[in-house]
């Protein structure tokens, strides 16, 4: 099944937050991109949120604009399942912009590690093909997402980025029942926040729990 054979997902793009009373329900799909790969030098640039409904909301953020009460007090919402891939990353940047630290988080990435121990291939675009035969574009990934008017091609890629996150969380909570890891996955996510500030703080290439 490749993506064309999905039916288009509905994409609507929002300027500095979300819009007032919109809900996504108990667990919400997100992802981040950005200028770069360094929090600290690279900022936010959008947000990608989906309810796993085929549905994505996209907010972007101009240089310096990070007001966004509505997104924070989401990221914030102690009842509402935040679910990313590669959380480690996004809530670092998240954090780093709007002061805020997510929780609590689910990251696909960090299921896929604890039970698809036959492979080291942890990509969304591996997940997303082995789990659910989606056949996931990624050559706008490496692309200026500071432009003041982003392109079709870069809003239907960030979007795709968080569509499938739900329907993979499935599927990998199947796979940590079966392999009885799914008690250390909780205990992974809840580390992941303070993961990301010893990012922030200047530990993220040293290992503070190796010998
Ligand atoms: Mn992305």
């Amino acid at each position: 099944m490749s993506v064309s054979k999905i039916a288009n997902p509905e994409i609507t793009l929002h300027h500095g937050d979300l819009p007032a009373g919109i809900s996504f329900g108990t667990s919400i799909a997100i992802d981040t991109e950005t200028l770069g790969l360094a929090p600290q030098r690279d900022r936010l640039c959008l947000a990608q949120l989906s309810a796993g409904d085929n549905t994505a909301h996209l907010v972007q953020f101009a240089a310096g604009q990070f007001a966004a009460p509505r997104f924070k007090a989401l990221l914030l919402d102690p009842t509402i399942l935040k679910i990313f891939h590669y959380a480690r990353f996004d809530i670092a940047v998240l954090s780093r912009y709007l002061g805020v630290m997510a929780a609590p988080v689910y990251c696909t990435k960090i299921a896929s590690r604890l039970v698809r121990t036959y492979t080291d291939r942890h990509g969304l675009k591996d997940l997303a093909r082995e789990l659910l035969g989606i056949e996931l574009a990624k050559e706008y990934q490496s692309s200026d997402w500071g432009a003041a008017e982003l392109t079709q091609e870069q809003l239907r890629y960030a979007a795709s980025d968080v569509l499938y996150l739900h329907a993979l969380k499935t599927k990998l909570d199947d796979m940590l029942a079966r392999e009885g890891r799914t008690d250390l996955a909780r205990a992974c996510f809840d580390f992941l926040p303070t993961r990301a500030r010893l990012d922030l703080a200047g530990w993220a290439e040293e290992d503070i729990f190796e010998h």
